[in-house]
């Protein structure tokens, strides 16, 4: 499991490691967003939590979650980012998750990240205009769909992601740091660097439990 405040680099971290140890990805970002895009009640309900960057409530993210994670494809190992987000969460997934990598990153860097990031509403690409840019302005690499801002990057909004993320997510790291499941890893270095510190701290967990 990755976990990290918005704009620590969790998703692209777990996409690169998942592709590397050949596991399933889930992402509950992604997932709620997907759902948020469809014209459900649940769909039109989740996209006001996700809007004004509010945690969606967790008797629907729960059965989500375990209703995913529990598939055969995900019975040998798989790559969770973006949960649990809250300790009913983590209280009711902690079988499911034998470790989890903490991205630790100030604020102020992180909002930098989230204001100069947009994301291909096609195929889902990140880019950021800071440190990771598309080849041409404002077109995806992958599959030449114009470029947007997430609806939830916006100064009003980050604040609240943070300000949730630090009142209600924050616990749930303490509760993994408890149960020796936490290691923590410092997101400020360029992706390359994090991706090869967080690859060394699970070959060096999985020998750890051979
Ligand atoms: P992310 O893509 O991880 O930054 O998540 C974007 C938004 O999706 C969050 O601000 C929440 O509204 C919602 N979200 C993602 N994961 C969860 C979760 N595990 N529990 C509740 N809400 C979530």
């Amino acid at each position: 499991m990755i976990m990290g405040p918005p704009g620590s680099g969790k998703s692209t971290q777990a996409e690169l490691l998942a592709e590397e140890l050949q596991v399933p990805y889930l992402s509950t970002g992604d997932l709620l967003r997907s759902i948020a895009s469809e014209d459900t009640t649940l769909g039109k309900q989740i996209k006001t939590y996700q809007d004004k960057g509010e945690i969606v409530p967790d008797d629907i993210t729960i059965d989500l979650i375990k209703n995913i994670v529990l598939k055969d494809e995900y019975r040998y190992g798989y790559l969770g980012e973006g949960f649990p987000r809250t300790l009913k969460q983590a209280k009711a997934m902690n079988d499911l998750i034998d470790q989890v990598i903490y991205i630790e990153i100030p604020d102020t860097i992180v909002t930098k990240r989230l204001l100069s990031r947009l994301i291909c509403p096609k195929c889902g690409d990140n880019y950021n205009l800071l440190s990771q840019p598309p080849k041409i302005k404002d077109v995806c690499d992958h599959c030449q769909t114009k470029l947007i801002n997430r609806s939830d990057d916006n100064e009003k909004v980050i604040l609240n992601r943070l300000k949730v993320f630090h009142q209600t997510t924050k616990p749930v790291i303490l509760f993994f740091k408890n149960t020796n499941k936490l290691v923590t890893i410092n997101g400020e270095p360029p992706v390359n660097i994090v991706k090869d510190n967080i690859f060394n701290m699970i070959t060096g967990f999985k020998k750890n439990n051979e």
